[in-house]
């Protein structure tokens, strides 16, 4: 790594810690394939590379990067976001209690009330959004780990890190946060005082819709982070290298792509929150959204490029309108450069917490006069028609 980590953390991604192949020079990494590396003869391991179950060398710019962007003491990349999230949770011990939002990823959610529950984690969900609730719900030497998502899925709303990491912490708990969707960018939970970040990297820190990956990163360099580690090399939930190149490719793009979509969507959630056939837009940079002065102290540069509408008339003509839009996709996942509609309560199935006329929006890199226009026709046929 040739970069000072002094300069500014566009610059670093920009130049993936400014890696330059000691041998060939090229400015680009080449990908390991290997799966096993040669002991020496004397038996040690001097390479520190045993294994490709453990890791791989195609990791170390994107970890490296993701680390110094999150101002981490490590990250790990693993093989998806919920690979990455749930290794947390398998950090823990049956019996051990968690507290996470009711607003959050519906698959991970879904795994803590299944899978987590039944092998013995006692999780109780949270209005995550009121710091008051998250202190109700914390027992002091009981609770393990507080986990947050902010913001969260689909709704937006944000979760005061800095309070919710002071109260774990007098508990004697860790507090990870699901900073997907905020980037580092825009914040860095570490700073506030969270112990752990998980990333779906499948999102903005590759940013393309072609390789499906998570990370974590760790505040420090102790135990749990070894623990975890060995959970990753344990279960194999490893990145593949192509896609470890991958990701650290779409990272060299992550400021300027999540600066522009945060201004679109900042223009889109202004021009659709006075829009006749639209009931509400939930988006932290509105003035008028709930956590709008939580989002102002933690998030800097933006607030996003996520953003709903709860269309007018309800669940039918949602589902109408995102039949109707012709350059949005209708499709799930988000922080891609093509911007993404969803009627969300539809994959999020019976017993989602989502409102049914609720479109969630991804905000790619396309104009953002185009974005609005094709939304705009999409409500008035889905009304008209
Ligand atoms: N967390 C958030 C906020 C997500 O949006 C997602 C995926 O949609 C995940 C976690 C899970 O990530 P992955 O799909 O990479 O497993």
């Amino acid at each position: 790594m040739t970069i000072q980590k002094s300069v500014a953390p566009a610059s670093l991604a920009a130049q993936a810690m400014g890696w330059i192949d000691p041998v060939t020079k090229a400015v680009v990494p080449p990908i390991h394939m290997a799966s096993t590396y040669q002991r020496d003869e004397d038996n040690a391991y001097r390479s520190g590379r045993i294994y490709g179950r453990a890791d791989n060398p195609t990791f170390d710019q994107a970890e490296a990067t993701l680390a110094a962007l999150e101002g981490g003491a490590g990250a790990l990349v693993f093989s998806s976001g919920m690979s990455a999230a749930t290794a947390c949770f398998l950090s823990l011990a049956p019996g051990d209690h968690v507290v996470a939002p009711k607003v959050m990823y519906w698959s991970l959610r879904n795994w803590l009330g299944g899978f987590a529950t039944s092998w013995g984690l006692r999780i109780q969900f949270v209005d995550a959004d009121r710091t008051d609730a998250i202190a109700a719900a914390v027992k002091p030497g009981v609770t393990r780990l507080v986990w947050l998502e902010t913001p969260a899925n689909p709704t937006w709303s944000v979760t005061d890190i800095a309070a919710a990491a002071e109260i774990a912490h007098k508990a004697g708990a860790l507090l990870a946060v699901d900073s997907t969707v905020a980037t580092p960018v825009l914040t860095r939970p570490i700073e506030h005082g969270a112990d752990i970040v998980m990333h779906s990297a499948t999102k903005y820190l590759n940013g393309h819709s072609d390789i499906i990956a998570g990370a974590l990163v760790g505040a420090r360099d102790d135990e749990h982070w070894a623990k975890l580690r060995m959970i990753r090399a344990q279960l194999g939930s490893i990145l593949g290298q192509t896609e470890a190149w991958l990701l650290m490719r779409g990272m060299r793009t992550l400021f300027p792509r999540v600066q522009w979509a945060c201004r679109s969507a900042e223009t889109l959630a202004q021009k659709f929150a006075g829009h006749p056939m639209v009931e509400q837009v939930l988006y932290p940079g509105l003035p008028s959204f709930a956590g709008h002065a939580i989002a102002k102290k933690q998030m800097s540069g933006g607030f996003g490029g996520m953003l709903s509408v709860r269309v007018k008339g309800g669940e039918r003509l949602a589902i109408a309108t995102a039949a109707r839009v012709e350059l949005w996709k209708r499709a799930t996942s988000l922080g891609g450069v093509e911007s993404l509609i969803e009627h969300r309560a539809s994959i999020e199935g019976p017993g989602t917490p989502c409102p049914p006329d609720l479109l969630r929006l991804s905000v790619g890199v396309e104009d953002a006069g185009d974005l609005y226009a094709d939304l705009d026709q999409a409500l008035r046929r889905a009304h008209n028609e």
